[in-house]
């Protein structure tokens, strides 16, 4: 991974955020809807707890990160009150006991089998975990998450497991130069939400469609999603160290 040449301590957060919600805004007004309909997510993954306090003293109120590890580490020094963090990451079965719990939201649920293992874990927690289903909605071989045209089908297979609740649908959608191209692909998860919605299945509430990150956002609100994963553009490139 490309290391950056620019200092952390040099970006300004709050202005950055200053930004950012200003554009939600105008994105959220233009699609029709009210800007608090659509909740700016902080995505904290390699940002250290000190500059997470910042954003969350900024407003942030709800935070993503990718590792169940980094997550764990962080977490005692974060101020996390009034804050909802969730998992965006792909989760392997052996991480699932060790997040149970700790997350509000798991939003990366890929397969079947990571279903189950959190279900069964959140059951031993006495718990019910809401969890996002991840669609892989390039159809991209590097990217995890179901197959836009079964989806609707493992939604409510998933949904009928104890132990979970599904709360909504995300993606990481394509890089892709060609902007009404990328309004499509938004459009078509927005479809799909709306459509599972549309069944009233039990244990099925479609309050989430998380898209759209730092680069694409403003298209991903257009297309309708109402939380969006912003990392890059609120704490600066990322810096990788041997850690992550
Ligand atoms: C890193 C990441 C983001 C944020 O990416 P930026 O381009 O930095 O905004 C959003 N969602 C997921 C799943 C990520 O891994």
């Amino acid at each position: 991974m490309e290391k950056s040449s620019i200092d952390p301590s040099f970006i300004d957060i709050e202005e950055n955020l200053k930004v950012i919600n200003e554009r939600i805004a105008q994105a959220a007004v233009r699609s029709g809807r009210k800007p608090e309909d659509v909740h700016l997510m902080a995505v904290t993954k390699t940002v250290d707890s000190a500059r997470i306090n910042h954003a969350i003293k900024s407003g942030i109120d709800l935070i993503g990160e990718n590792r169940v590890q980094e997550f764990l580490e962080k977490e005692p020094e974060l101020n996390l009150d009034g804050v909802s963090p969730h998992l965006i990451g792909h989760l392997q079965s052996n991480k699932v006991k060790k997040i149970i719990g700790k997350v509000d939201v798991i939003q990366s649920v890929d397969s079947l089998s990571i279903a189950n293992e959190i279900a069964k874990q959140a059951r031993n927690h006495g718990i019910t975990q809401k969890i996002l289903i991840e669609v892989n909605v390039g159809n991209e071989e590097s990217k995890f998450g179901f197959d836009i045209h079964e989806t609707e089908e493992k939604t409510e297979e998933i949904a009928e497991i104890d132990g979970i609740r599904v709360c909504g649908l995300m993606c990481v959608a394509p890089i892709c130069e060609n902007n009404l191209k990328l309004l499509n692909i938004f459009e078509n998860m927005y479809k799909l939400f709306i459509d599972i919605d549309s069944k009233k299945r039990d244990n099925i509430y479609m309050d989430f469609l998380s898209m759209g990150m730092s680069g694409d956002y403003e298209t991903a609100i257009l297309g309708g999603a109402n939380l969006v994963r912003v990392g890059s553009a609120i704490f600066g490139p990322r810096i990788y160290t041997d850690k992550h």
